[in-house]
């Protein structure tokens, strides 16, 4: 058996031997909110935020803390696919208030800094990478880490990671699923 199989969340469909390719894409690795939104109790959600599967914003006093989720493609070596992610990033409220504002707008562009909101698996203090965040349009903005920062998540975005380790992650990210 070669590929990955998954049940399908977009068109309900079990999909078999996918590889990746446009005609049979893997899953999207998605995370529905980001980690500092899952980091509260239910009673600080219901008070002090508010998360749809795009936008969040928590509410910390006199500060907001603002999420929108985004899609991060790690490329595979020496083909042209890649394994994406769909983490959260922060960004600045002025980040936030222009994104929520072009929200659909079809021909938005905008580049605003960020810091990773979700913790991918498999990577110690992803956190703390920093991101370049770039709208485009009404698809999820893309994420670029800093090239300059030394990290395991830079670098394979950069250099790229193999298929057979792409196929490792997506194994172990559909399995709490398939668990439930
Ligand atoms: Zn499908």
């Amino acid at each position: 058996m070669t590929g990955i199989d998954y049940d399908c969340a977009y068109c309900g469909e079990h999909h078999q031997g996918t590889d990746g390719s446009q005609a049979d894409p893997w899953p999207a690795l998605g995370f529905r909110r980001p980690d500092p939104y899952l980091d509260l109790d239910t009673r600080s959600r219901r008070m002090s935020a508010q998360a749809t599967d795009d936008l969040c914003v928590i509410e910390r006093g006199t500060r907001s803390d603002c999420f929108v989720r985004a899609i991060l493609p790690l490329p595979i070596i020496g083909e042209t696919i890649s394994l994406e992610y769909g983490p959260w990033v922060q960004i600045g409220v002025g980040s936030y208030l222009d994104y929520v504002e072009h929200y659909d707008d079809p021909h938005h562009a905008q580049d605003y800094a960020g810091q990773l909101a979700t913790a991918l698996p498999g990577y110690a203090n992803p956190l703390s990478v920093p991101v370049q965040v770039i709208t485009r349009g009404e698809m999820r903005p893309l994420l670029v880490p800093d090239s300059t920062f030394g990290h395991p998540l830079v670098r394979d975005f950069y250099d790229g990671i193999t298929r057979t380790e792409a196929e490792l992650r997506i194994r172990s990210m559909l399995l709490p699923a398939a668990s439930t």
